[in-house]
């Protein structure tokens, strides 16, 4: 609010002076006080029309309810957390009555209370986040596209989608495309949109045969259209781009960045914001494209962005702005006590199954996207040992979610490291297509393959994309263009998730039912103690 006690002039109310008056019959004192006056009306006038607004965002919470350890953050002190986003959500809109906390998409998909609820126990906590709105994202979908309807129906806050439509019909799948929001007199459209790209290429097909994602830019234009005669500003909630690093030490070792984020923004012009998700990597600056401020966090609860804007209404602009993004450190925050209980209310109804101890590992299974590791080479070999007479195994470095710690592994933390209903899929392909995958593995943009033990692939960085691989050995053999090989995978890379496009030459295709976390805890049952090994199966030159 602008304080109008500011500009109370001190002024003879009559208007008399008795100073001299000059050749007009204005005293000098009594010009100096009109100009004064003048200036502070328009001044007045100026700061009328600006209008300070505070934004909160986040992206692709996935599911982390509680604080956890991101080592590359720090080794000892726990980061995120919901009752870490609502204590300062709350406290923020307790300060400033003109804040909006908005939410990008991919609330699912994280730690086991997500897998074992469909999601309900994540829409249940997002109901005490205090969100203004939020959009969906691809994980929305891991379930299936019905179990997502159900669950969002359960949403107190607006969950916005305006392009994902029923498959054949133009009926939305969730038919809430924007809303408009007054905050301090400023009229603001929120939209909330999916990219297609990102969607198809990071969802599983099954879960999405009801359902289909038309072009954003189309929708984005059309909701702008709708919505530019009756609001000021116009927010977009999106989830695009490519997606997030899955490692343990977050290592930049694949190009990420907000590309997409950029090129939507050039494409379509009139949003003044765009809150983005699915890279996975906050931005602290914020990046302006064709006049949109582009934001974003990192993943996993981390970080609250809070984006403050200053709207003058005569320009109808946004004249200024500062951003901030800061580890939501759990130290530094006193926890919500209404989200704690929702926490462990869910918490209660799960113990049951996420302590169940399976077996013992002498070291942390730790996760890379670049080279083989721990964690990818006990899932890859799971997954063998479930169908031992197959060739070998891969599976995507971008599935595995969650480090698990040494000492005792509980079936929560298997569903922590491998959080979708993924079954095994048997394929049979040739040499020469196999090939093509550990390309696209290579290139780096969705992660290696990692793979069961007698599979050694070697590649180089430093070639073009698409002919990186330099030594491919499958049980102590040169891959053969020619073979045949008997291939187990999971059914989401069978069916070309993750740009693994090739996967769909097979010539074979069988679903097997067994879910990948049924077989990640049947294998380690055989291990009293578990001892994984770096055995340099996939590596770089
Ligand atoms: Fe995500």
């Amino acid at each position: 609010m602008v304080n109008h006690q500011l500009f109370i002039i001190p002024f003879a109310r009559d208007g008399q002076s008795k100073l001299p008056m000059d050749r007009h019959g204005f005293t000098f004192m009594k010009r100096s006080i009109i100009s004064a006056l003048l200036v502070a009306l328009f001044s007045l006038t100026a700061l009328a029309q600006e209008k300070k607004i505070n934004i909160l965002y986040t992206n692709d919470l996935h599911s982390h309810l509680e604080p956890h350890i991101v080592p590359w953050v720090s080794k000892t002190r726990q980061v995120g957390g919901f009752a870490n986003i609502a204590a300062r959500v709350k406290a923020e809109k307790a300060a400033n009555p003109h804040t909006l906390y908005l939410d990008a998409g991919d609330s699912f998909a994280g730690p086991p209370v997500s897998s074992l609820t469909k999601g309900e126990a994540i829409i249940d906590a997002m109901n005490s986040l205090g969100l203004d709105a939020g959009c969906v994202g691809n994980h929305e979908f891991d379930y299936g596209w019905q179990n997502a309807i159900d669950q969002f129906k359960k949403a107190k806050f607006p969950l916005l989608n305006g392009n994902i439509f029923l498959k054949g019909t133009d009926q939305l799948h969730w038919n809430n495309p924007y809303l408009i929001r007054n905050i301090n007199g400023v009229r603001i459209g929120i939209i909330g949109l999916h990219e297609k790209f990102a969607f198809y290429d990071t969802v599983s097909d099954e879960m999405i045969r009801g359902v289909e994602v038309r072009d954003e830019k189309v929708y984005l234009r059309k909701y702008i259209r709708e919505l530019k005669p009756k609001t000021d500003l116009i927010i977009l909630l999106i989830h695009l781009g490519i997606p997030g690093t899955q490692s343990t030490g977050g290592e930049k070792d694949v190009v990420r960045n907000h590309q997409h984020d950029i090129d939507l923004a050039n494409a379509v012009p009139g949003v003044d914001l765009m809150i983005t998700g699915h890279p996975h990597s906050g931005i602290s600056e914020p990046v302006v494209a064709n006049g949109t401020i582009i934001v974003s966090t990192d993943a996993y609860t981390i970080e609250l962005g809070k984006l403050e804007i200053s709207y003058d209404k005569r320009l109808d602009r946004i004249t200024s702005y500062k951003n901030r993004l800061n580890y939501l450190f759990d130290d530094e925050v006193e926890d919500d006590p209404q989200m704690l209980a929702v926490i462990k209310k869910w918490n209660d109804k799960l113990m049951d199954i996420t302590d169940r101890v399976v077996s013992n590992t002498t070291a942390p299974l730790t996760r890379s996207y670049s080279v083989e590791s721990l964690m990818g080479n006990m899932v890859a070999d799971a997954i063998l040992d479930a169908f031992p007479t197959f060739d070998f195994a891969v599976t995507n470095s971008g599935g595995l979610r969650q480090d698990i710690d040494m000492g005792p592994v509980t079936v929560g933390e298997l569903i922590a490291a491998f959080p979708f209903p993924n079954t095994i899929t048997q394929l049979e392909m040739t040499g020469r297509d196999l090939r093509q995958i550990f390309e696209h593995g290579a290139g780096l943009t969705n992660g290696i393959l990692q793979v069961s033990r007698g599979v050694e692939v070697v590649y180089d960085e430093s070639r073009p994309i698409g002919q990186r691989i330099v030594k491919c050995h499958i049980k102590g053999l040169p891959l053969d263009d020619q073979r045949t090989y008997r291939v187990l995978t999971s059914n989401f890379l069978a069916d070309g998730g993750d740009g693994f496009l090739t996967f769909k030459k097979t010539l074979f295709y069988k679903r097997t039912g067994l879910e990948i976390v049924q077989a990640m805890t049947n294998y380690l049952r055989k291990f009293n103690t578990f001892t994984p090994t770096i055995e340099g199966r996939v590596r770089k030159q």
